[in-house]
């Protein structure tokens, strides 16, 4: 697979300086997304039973609890994000966390966020202060995180749920330490256990800790 022609336009628009690079994913991570997204289903008269960590199959109507059909879910899911700023808001610590880090790392958030919601999620960050620069891609998160970080030998962090996105950037970029924040401690505890060479965190501020930990013992 390849990047996005408009992915590589954003990658190109980034600006790094000669320091630490922490790349972001957002739901679940910077935003709350499990919580919201399940106020969002009881709206829409459905329930999210924490029974694995995924949405498909997971998803019943709270009428006669039948499980809700695949591309149903899908269409939630997409008017959910078409609609995310009356809904979600940034995880514990998330805000001032990433400020503080700011001061000698550089932030950029990469979202699987699908073209015609970009926008919305560009304004749903901003409204809360967080203007650090975002990428958005629904390929491989591994060759935006490569594209983006050259083969610096400055250190690179990068922040996912998944662990499909956290392998990518592995194999894409093996200096980099991954970590993966689950913000929703229902379903963290659900995941399984990452794969190897994933670190866990169970908050922002553990993150940072981690984060200060690892760019100190990889000064160049
Ligand atoms: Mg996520």
């Amino acid at each position: 697979m390849s990047i996005e022609t408009a992915c590589l336009a954003e990658i190109a628009d980034v600006t790094l300086r000669e320091r630490p690079l922490i790349v972001s994913d957002v739901d679940e991570v910077v935003f709350e997304f499990i919580s919201p997204f399940s106020a969002f289903l009881a709206a829409n008269g459905c329930r999210l039973l924490p029974r694995s960590f995924r949405l498909h199959g997971n998803i019943v109507s709270e009428t006669d609890g039948a499980e809700i059909e695949a591309q149903r879910v899908t269409d939630l899911i997409d008017t959910f994000f078409g609609d995310q700023n009356r809904w979600q808001t940034p995880a514990c610590d998330a805000v001032e966390t990433l400020h503080a880090l700011s001061a000698d790392h550089d932030i950029v958030f990469l979202t699987a966020m699908k073209p015609h919601h970009k926008a919305l999620r560009r304004a749903a960050l901003d409204s809360f202060g967080l203007h650090f620069p975002m990428i958005a891609t629904e390929g491989p998160k591994g060759l935006a995180v490569r594209e983006l970080h050259r083969g610096r030998s400055l250190p690179v962090i990068f922040i996912d749920d998944i662990d499909r996105n956290l392998q990518s950037v592995g194999e894409e970029v093996p200096s980099c330490l991954l970590i993966r924040m689950i913000a929703n401690a229902d379903f963290r505890s659900l995941a399984a256990p990452p794969a190897v060479g994933v670190e866990t965190v169970i908050g922002w501020r553990d993150l940072a800790a981690r984060i200060q930990s690892h760019c100190t013992e990889n000064r160049g």
